[in-house]
């Protein structure tokens, strides 16, 4: 492997030809192609770059299968979109080539049909958004700026009528989804404890038994309320049902059955 692929995952085959000496890229966009190659299984154009004697190369191919090759590093310029009679984007250095601004990929299929064959939501396109998506967010690259090469030069049509908004506006959920940040933590279960209410039949005394303690509810409002009808739905008598329990000597009980509100019991 020639060099590390900046995007995780990328198939690094290398160019031939890349590079300014002494100069590196500070890519400010996208640049967008088609190689002009059939939307196959056949990949080409990455294995046509590492042989070519022509100075042309491109940072990214993305497959028809939606496979992602890298063929230039990004810290270098391709030779894929420098300005040809056309004046250079706004965000750019007319000073400097523009394919030391520029990152580019090459979008496997032709410019005339680019826009048929990589359908909205399938693996090339998906295989796209999710590369472009992951750069910008690395590099702080504004992926609005993305530009089709019919933009920068007179002498290209590619990559023909692709929907580059809409492919911007699927970049730009994928950076929201991928950056948004991790959803809260969800709020600790409330274990819902089966309650009994118990009543002494001879003192009338309220005590809440979780199956373990006994709890004297204190005479008064919430005592009532607590052994009103919305509350207990039945209520049976058992004679000495408590008298094991030392701190319930009280003799027969009274035993509803409460549920707190909202359990299934309910
Ligand atoms: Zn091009």
């Amino acid at each position: 492997m020639a060099f590390v692929a900046d995007y995780k995952g990328a198939i690094v085959v290398e160019a031939r030809n890349y590079g300014y000496t002494g100069s590196f890229n500070n890519p400010k966009a996208w640049c967008l192609h088609t190689p002009e190659e059939p939307p196959d299984d056949v990949p080409s154009t990455p294995y046509y770059f590492a042989n070519t004697n022509v100075n042309a190369s491109t940072h990214y191919f993305v497959s028809f299968l939606g496979l992602v090759f890298q063929m230039v590093p990004e810290r270098h310029g391709a030779y894929g979109n420098a300005v040809q009679g056309k004046p250079y984007p706004n965000w750019a250095n007319s000073a400097i080539n523009l394919n030391l601004q520029t990152l580019s990929i090459e979008i496997e299929g032709y410019a005339a049909t680019i826009h048929q064959t990589m359908v909205r939501g399938g693996s090339q396109w998906r295989a796209l958004v999710n590369l472009m998506a992951d750069r910008c967010i690395e590099l702080r690259m504004p992926v609005e700026r993305t530009i089709g090469h019919y933009d920068v030069s007179i002498y290209r049509s590619d990559p023909g009528a692709l929907n580059i908004p809409l492919l911007i506006l699927d970049v730009q959920a994928k950076i929201k989804q991928l950056t948004a940040p991790p959803p809260p933590p969800p709020p600790p279960v409330q274990e819902v404890k089966e309650m009994i209410l118990v009543k002494t039949s001879n003192d009338n005394r309220v005590f809440a038994f979780d199956g373990a303690t006994f709890s004297h509810i204190p005479g008064g409002a919430f005592a009532e309320a607590a052994w009103g009808h919305d509350w207990a739905t039945k209520v049976q008598t058992i004679p000495h049902a408590n008298k094991k329990d030392p701190r319930h000597p009280y003799g027969d009980a009274k035993l509803p059955v409460f549920y707190p509100r909202g359990s299934a019991s309910e």
